[in-house]
């Protein structure tokens, strides 16, 4: 992040002040039977259908609101795509697939994201992602408590299940480029500015592009009618559209090699330590890569404190990890919880920009792929393939549909995170709970399949008289550690 950051600054003080020029549509797919931005005319047109009616308030909010939208357009819709992570790439590949003339801003075209890298199973399928990309197949995961009782989970999965491990810089290239096969415009640029938008008047996006040997950056300007913000935690489309803050925590990662003796331990195997002495609220991990292992952890109460927490769980993995060199050091913010808003005018916010990183796991890649995906699908359904203009309404429907689907995943994850890792007492019983096959099972597969896997009731029953027992049984240890 340190790197990327030092990068932006020269990029902003080097920047020439040539004249602006407009962004020239490439002549293929979506893009040939657009017309270059600039000579758009909106047309008046017939209402289209009301879109199909769902059950939530916001979505009949966003069905009367949509149904004053939605004038036919004499070229396809035009969609800016800011971030080229795993949000943006896979709403810009929907939409190009839609009919949209669709533009993906990304900065840095080999972007190395600081991130763990681990993906659940079922993104594989569902992303269509090629098994090149995915560098390690973790398929045993050692849970270590503050007192380094190790309970080993994972027992329950089958042959063909296991963890993607993958690089960022790989997975980001992939989804980049094929959201290019599909007719999305890819810009290696740095957008600065957001300005219009009233109305329906079109957005004017100005951005530094980095076409080809050019390093210092062309000031460029861009004219579409709607914006999807995917430009990761410190969005600055979320700044221009007002979305509010949102708490957030600070990780901290090392790379690090290992000799192939140490570095057969982590084969398949991912380790996650709990502690206050490595993170007052979340966990420490050595999650294995390629030809390393990714050593961090992270905080949201005491983030001054991350490098003190790193250096726990350093000290922790030492014994597994001695004689490794330290081969990058990155840091990156994650969000909390959602912004206060995500949705505004024709400007819709998707993955980390828009704040949906579960709490407890710190898990964001799937979410942001699926965000930008669904927000994407949302914008081609309700302009009828990129054919009619959107408006907030229209965008909302994406929001109703994301938060009818996740809403209790996030809500769950962040009471087990309160329950769990809120003292040392509490941490051991969690680890022991995580030793319970039925756990285990349940765990894995809400994690791998990203659905409420439904449960046996007398299985059920006796989880929730072992975990109040757990609970009862830390507050008690808890109650005494204070005492003494
Ligand atoms: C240390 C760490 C470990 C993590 N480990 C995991 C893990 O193991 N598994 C998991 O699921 N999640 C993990 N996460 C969370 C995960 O990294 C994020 O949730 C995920 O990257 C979000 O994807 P995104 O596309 O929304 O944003 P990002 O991946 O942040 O992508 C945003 C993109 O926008 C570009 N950009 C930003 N500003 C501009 C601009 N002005 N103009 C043009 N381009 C711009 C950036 O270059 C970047 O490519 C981790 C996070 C951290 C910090």
């Amino acid at each position: 992040m340190m790197n990327v950051n030092m990068k932006m600054m020269n990029v902003k003080k080097n920047v020439v002040a040539s004249a602006a020029r407009t962004h020239q549509s490439r002549s293929s797919g979506a893009q040939a039977r657009a017309g270059t931005p600039s000579q758009c005319v909106f047309s008046a047109g017939a209402r289209r259908p009301a879109p199909k009616a769902t059950t939530t308030r916001l979505s009949r909010r966003a069905n009367v609101l949509a149904q004053a939208a939605g004038k036919t357009l004499d070229r396809p819709l035009r969609v800016a795509v800011v971030g080229g992570g795993p949000s943006g790439s896979c709403a810009a590949e929907v939409l190009a697939k839609g009919g949209c003339e669709t533009y993906l801003i990304e900065r840095k075209m080999d972007n190395c994201k600081p991130c763990g890298g681990a993906i659940p199973l079922c993104m594989i399928e569902e992303f269509d992602l090629p098994m090149e990309i995915v560098d390690r197949r973790v398929t045993k995961m050692k849970m270590i408590s503050p007192s380094n009782r190790e309970v080993d989970v994972g027992q329950t999965l089958n042959e063909q299940e296991y963890i993607g491990m993958c690089r960022r810089e790989v997975m980001d290239d992939f989804l980049r480029r094929r959201a290019g096969r599909y007719g999305a415009n890819l810009v290696n640029g740095l957008m600065q500015k957001i300005e219009g938008g009233e109305g329906e008047q079109p957005f004017k996006i100005t951005y530094n592009a980095f076409d080809g040997e050019n390093t210092v950056g062309v000031k460029t300007e861009l004219e579409v009618d709607v914006i999807i913000g995917a430009d990761g935690a410190n969005s600055r489309v979320a700044k221009t559209m007002g979305a509010g803050e949102y708490d957030y925590a600070i990780a901290f990662q090392e790379r690090i090699t290992l000799s192939d003796e140490k570095m057969k331990y982590y084969e398949d195997l991912a380790e996650m330590y709990v502690g206050d002495d490595v993170s007052p609220d979340f966990y420490g991990w050595v999650f294995p890569k390629y030809d390393h292992v990714a050593v961090g952890t992270g905080t949201v109460v005491n983030k001054t404190a991350i490098k003190q927490y790193q250096t726990a769980i350093r000290d922790r993995s030492s014994e597994k990890c001695s004689g490794g060199k330290i081969i990058r050091v990155e840091a990156h913010p994650i969000p909390e919880h959602p912004r206060p808003k995500r949705v505004s005018g024709r400007i819709a916010l998707v993955g980390d920009a828009a704040g949906y990183v579960t709490k407890c796991s710190g898990e964001g890649i799937y979410f942001a792929a699926k965000s930008g995906r669904m927000c994407a699908e949302a914008i081609v359904a309700q302009s009828e393939g990129g054919k009619r203009m959107v408006d907030e309404g229209d965008l909302s429907v994406y929001l109703d549909e994301w938060d009818k689907k996740y809403w209790l995943t996030y809500k769950v994850l962040d009471i087990l995170q309160k329950l769990f890792y809120r003292s040392n007492p509490a941490r051991e019983a969690f680890v022991e709970l995580c030793d319970d096959y039925y756990v285990q099972k349940m765990t894995f597969d809400s994690y791998l399949y990203k659905t409420v896997v439904p449960g046996n009731p007398l299985d059920d029953a006796k989880l929730l008289v072992k975990t109040v027992g757990s609970i009862v049984r830390s507050n008690a240890l808890r109650k005494e550690a204070s005492v003494v």
